[in-house]
């Protein structure tokens, strides 16, 4: 790993030249981060959970003709991705209410939202990532109209897909952040899907017990964060012969109060 140059560390992965021109190795991390890297931590086996997961996702949005930027998975923790150009807006997909949008609106948790909702926040972590409207986007020039229109339509399907991909393994697709880059050919550029999709940058509830399989486990403290990402690698079929067999479905609180010696809590 070290003979290889880096070309960015961030929060959760590392970035490494390619072996071809016009291509990137994606480290997964285990490193966990939160409130703008003011929370940091370390979920064990992570990076590997979520590079599978992300792999899994960008595949099967790739079928459906989503445009990405993910070649194949190299390791338990690399990927070999095209290099874009990232354009500086996180998507966030809202299908229920959670999170920023329940603080800033006063919207309870849990409330579904009257239809999906687009939303576009600036990546600047000194900003704070600030929520923007698309009137700023075009302003600044930071996307063009016709990127944006790309950009929207491919949330749009990727949410549609998402959601029907999650509730078929009894998991509720709250919300989740999609980043987006150019990928040059001469003067031309496309937009494709970049980045990754994984627990990470997703709120993923169990159907049932309404019990959070992702980073707000770690965010709120809610612990077990590695059986979380896990569970959600292995209703995916990523896990086969490991884990519980199949069909059988982790109690995330029957699984803690095991741990601890307690009685199992409703949620
Ligand atoms: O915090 P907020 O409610 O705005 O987050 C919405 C969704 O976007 C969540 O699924 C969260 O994990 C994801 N997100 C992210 N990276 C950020 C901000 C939000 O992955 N910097």
């Amino acid at each position: 790993m070290s003979r290889r140059s880096k070309i960015y560390e961030g929060k959760a992965k590392i970035l490494y030249e390619g072996p071809e021109p016009g291509t990137i190795i994606q480290y997964f991390k285990d490193d966990a981060t939160a409130f703008n890297a003011e929370k940091k931590g370390t979920i064990n086996g992570k990076g590997v959970i979520n590079n599978r997961i992300s792999e899994h996702v960008f595949t099967r949005l790739a079928h459906i003709g989503i445009p990405t930027h993910f070649i194949r998975r190299l390791n338990m923790r690399e990927q070999l991705v095209r290099q874009v150009e990232i354009i500086p807006i996180e998507v966030v997909v809202r299908n229920v209410a959670a999170g920023s949008i329940s603080k800033r609106l006063g919207i309870e948790e849990g409330e579904p939202l009257p239809h999906s909702l687009i939303e576009y926040y600036y990546k600047d972590d000194s900003l704070g990532d600030p929520l923007v409207a698309e009137e700023h986007i075009a302003c600044f020039n930071w996307a063009s109209h016709e990127e944006m229109q790309d950009i929207s339509s491919m949330a749009i399907r990727i949410n549609d897909f998402l959601c029907g991909m999650f509730a078929a393994i009894d998991i509720r697709l709250v919300d989740f952040k999609l980043e987006f880059g150019r990928l040059f050919d001469g003067d031309y550029s496309r937009v494709i899907l970049a980045d990754e999709i994984s627990p990470d940058g997703c709120r993923l509830w169990d159907v049932k017990s309404g019990e959070k399989l992702d980073k707000d486990r770690f965010r709120r403290d809610l612990g077990d964060e590695e059986e979380a990402y896990r569970e959600v690698a292995r209703r995916l079929g990523l896990l086969q012969g490991e884990d519980n067999g199949p069909g059988e479905v982790l109690d995330l609180s029957s699984h803690r109060s095991r741990m601890r010696g307690t009685p199992p809590s409703k949620k």
